[in-house]
């Protein structure tokens, strides 16, 4: 498509176990995702969190479902109606950090839960990821039943059977299931209506100050680029809040580790917006939805390598206090998700866990643990508020399991 997109406002979750089909939707739904952002912009946003733009769109006189749709022209010729533009973030569902979920659902509004037809429910990831949306508070939940192209009639109702069961008393209890094929594009009328009931935009205050958390952060200069021509370092997130515009002001917290006269602290960053990437093309203002590329007067080698990932930004003298240490209630799950029915054992004085807020990921060292209650002091400091929630991640056997969540006091 060579029309203008328009910039995204709500960003919606594809999570599900490895292989059960969420980059097929996503590119259904999408359709040209590969050249709709800048090359350089692209690939340093979409590798640890892959993110594509759909806009739905609706066929004027036509019943609904079949009316939904993301083509420009309905089967009768006539020009289909834009409903809005989503951003879709894909969760890696392979044997990955659950990090990496878990800050991608901190920029979730809502999330597409993708189950196979074709195993048995639930499979690991599917149970993780359901509980990562339970534990970040994303309520706002459609099922895709998918892969249905490869099973017979009584195995898609017992598989669907399966779901109903799976989500009972969780927080997709009452989400829609939606039976499709994402690889022959079946039933995806249906799908896009279920989104739009279930998943709507979010009121939000524009006049707020801007918080953007940043999940990415990067150099786009190729190597050998002569000094005069370098572009400012790219800072890669979500607007949550406010409105950003190029030539605003901007501060980036914890900022940066100094040291002087032996002692280190980290402070924060201050810079300005020079760009805006959003919806795949450059705009002056960007408003929250979607997923941001700021280009910043910052010097690259600051944002190179994610090196700002996890970090806040927002208008001067806005943002909330940076923590090396907190004290944070805990409420542990009954058991590790996705192992077989292994318990979990309190928290104890001197464990290191992985700690994610927001986009954050550190790890933390327990310097008291008490029954509900743990103080942590942070390899790498965050940028919080008491209230915020938090991933607690424990080392069982070879990678981190989500064994609680935290809230900061
Ligand atoms: P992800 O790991 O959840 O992102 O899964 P992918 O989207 O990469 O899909 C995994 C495999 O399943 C690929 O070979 C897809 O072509 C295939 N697949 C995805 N959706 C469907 C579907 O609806 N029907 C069939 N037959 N295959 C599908
Ligand atoms: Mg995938």
């Amino acid at each position: 498509a060579t029309e203008t997109h328009q910039q995204p406002e709500v960003n919606i979750g594809l999570v599900g176990h490895v292989d059960h089909g969420k980059t097929t939707l996503v590119q259904a739904l999408s359709g040209s995702w590969t050249d709709q952002h800048s090359e350089e912009m692209k690939r340093g946003i979409s590798i640890r969190l892959g993110y594509a733009d759909a806009t739905f769109r609706k066929c004027p006189g036509v019943d609904e479902p079949e009316a939904f749709t993301v083509d420009e022209t309905c089967p009768d010729g006539s020009e289909s109606d834009v409903l809005r533009t989503v951003s879709f973030v894909d969760a890696p569902g392979h044997e990955t950090l659950m990090a990496t979920m878990l800050s991608g659902a901190a920029l979730m509004d809502g999330a597409v839960l993708v189950v196979s037809a074709t195993d048995p429910v639930p499979q690991a990831q599917t149970e993780e990821h359901l509980m990562a949306l339970d534990i970040i508070g994303v309520e706002n939940i459609v099922i895709a039943q998918n892969k249905i192209d490869l099973v017979d009639r009584e195995q898609a109702v017992r598989n669907y059977e399966e779901i109903e069961e799976f989500v009972e008393g969780t927080v997709a209890e009452d989400a829609p299931i939606v039976p499709i094929s994402a690889q022959q594009e079946v039933n995806m009328d249906l799908l896009i209506g279920a989104i739009e009931e279930e998943i709507p935009t979010p009121d939000r205050d524009e006049s707020n100050p801007a918080r953007m958390f940043a999940a990415r952060s990067f150099d786009i200069n190729r190597p050998g680029t002569t000094w005069e021509d370098l572009s400012g370092g790219v800072v890669g997130g979500s607007l949550v809040d406010g409105t950003l515009e190029v030539g605003d002001e901007l501060e980036l917290r914890p900022g940066r580790e100094v040291e002087e006269g032996g002692q280190t602290e980290w402070r924060p960053i201050t810079t300005e917006v020079r760009s805006l990437q959003a919806g795949g093309q450059s705009v002056e203002v960007a408003r929250p939805g979607g997923l941001l590329g700021v280009g910043t007067g910052l010097d690259p080698s600051l944002t190179k390598g994610d090196a700002l990932a996890g970090q806040v930004a927002g208008e001067p003298g806005t943002l909330p206090q940076t923590y090396e240490s907190f004290e944070m209630d805990v409420e542990l799950l009954d058991r590790v998700v996705g192992e077989e029915g292994e318990e979990i054992e309190e928290i104890s004085t001197g464990e290191p866990l992985m700690l994610t807020v927001g986009t954050a990921t550190t790890v933390g060292a327990v310097t008291s643990a008490r029954s509900g209650e743990c103080e942590v002091s942070l390899k790498r400091p965050v940028c919080a508020e008491a209230g915020d929630q938090i991933a607690i991640n424990r080392r069982v056997g070879a990678r981190w399991r989500l064994i609680g969540i935290g809230t900061l006091k």
